[in-house]
């Protein structure tokens, strides 16, 4: 079978700079589409992949959050067609399991099934196999992935802000919406104003919770919390449950934990209000435990869940968060902080650490496809 080369930033040892090298894609399969890259966010996930506190086999593309347009289709894809605009998510659904049938698509039985092939998708200059990020591999000027993975998204969304649906804004609006249901009766604390923190405040204020109190270190992340939605802003440093019991006397309705700690997920857990619920969405290393009081959990009726990728219903809620884009009430575009091409990707990965960083998007249309 012809393989495409493109140019892809592969991780070859983690905790060293990716490098932007030449590598050979499969040509789409079965029920497989080839996507030509337009922008590609840089998530905290791949992040941990980059750094090594989540272990990956190497060599592999990272790379998740992502839009595009298809280019080739494989046999039996229905849905997508050439010239078609796609972003791709990390939980491809196969619709006919009992978790999809049952309305949770991120649970998909069927995921490892969806993401298998005869081929390894991606190979170097010598042949040997490259991985590819949760079957995505978005960090290259093309991907393959299952027309499962993928959802239309319209052409009046800047690339540059189209690409956070896929993950951070499917995420955080997401386990907002669907997680954790707010309504206009809630009373919201988001921990943590990263690219899923500052979605969940968004999110929230779509649902019209009547205080969403955001909390995180720096102070210029609060000031664009506000700027998203946030009511009330704390700095971690200050007395966290002193202000948050000022704002919501009796404990909060709903709490987000986007920060990926054991303390900070136990700190939202502990400002619950009776019959509350803590969401917690950042990503823990392995072997991480949460503790909660046991007497706040069976007695106050608190509720302490996931909501892995928000619990998104990936095909109907691109159109339902482009909607809300398109009226003005989720803003994609002050969430991108920087902008850098392919080849400078290690650059807009060390720009992760300054505090004024949301998401810093890999910006793929300088360059004329092959
Ligand atoms: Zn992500
Ligand atoms: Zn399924």
């Amino acid at each position: 079978m012809a393989r495409i080369p493109i140019t892809a930033a592969v991780l070859e040892t983690p905790g060293e700079p990716l490098r932007a090298t030449t590598v050979y894609l499969d040509e789409p399969g079965p029920g497989e589409v080839l996507v030509r890259t337009e922008a590609a966010g840089l998530c905290h996930s791949d992040l941990h992949y980059l750094n090594g506190s989540l272990a990956i086999v190497t060599p592999v593309v990272l790379g998740h959050e992502v839009v595009g347009r298809v280019d080739q289709v494989g046999t039996g894809v229905t849905r997508l067609r050439p010239g078609d605009r796609v972003v791709a998510t990390v939980t491809p659904s196969c619709g006919a399991c009992s978790q999809c049938v049952s309305g949770h698509p991120t649970q998909c039985l069927r995921v490892g099934e969806l993401r298998e092939r005869a081929e390894p998708l991606i190979v170097d200059a010598d042949g040997v196999e490259v991985g590819s990020l949760a079957g995505i591999g978005a960090f290259a000027e093309a991907f393959v992935v299952r027309e499962a993975a993928l959802a239309l998204v319209t052409d009046d969304v800047d690339p540059l802000a189209a690409c956070l649906l896929g993950c951070c804004i499917s995420t955080g609006v997401g386990a907002v919406v669907h997680g954790a249901a707010v309504s206009a009766s809630d009373t919201v604390l988001v921990i943590g104003c990263g690219g899923v923190g500052m979605a969940a405040i968004q999110g929230a204020r779509i649902c019209g919770a009547r205080r969403i109190v955001a909390v995180d270190l720096h102070p210029e992340k609060l000031e664009l919390a506000r700027q998203l939605g946030a009511t009330d802003v704390i700095l971690a440093s200050d007395d966290v449950r002193g202000r948050v019991d000022t704002i919501a006397p009796n404990g909060v309705t709903r709490a987000f934990e986007a920060v990926g700690r054991p303390a900070t997920a136990e700190l939202a857990f502990s400002l619950l209000a009776p019959g509350g619920v803590a969401t917690i969405l950042g990503l823990m290393p392995e072997g991480s435990r949460i503790n909660v009081d046991a007497s706040a959990l069976i007695e106050g009726d608190r509720k302490l869940q996931g909501a892995y990728m928000g619990g998104n219903r990936f095909l109907a809620d691109i159109d339902l968060l482009t909607d809300h884009h398109r009226t003005g009430r989720l803003d994609l575009e002050s969430m991108v902080t920087g902008v850098v091409s392919l080849n400078d990707i290690n650059d807009g990965f060390d720009a992760m650490r300054d505090p004024q960083s949301i998401r810093t998007v890999v910006d793929f249309r300088g360059k004329v496809p092959a």
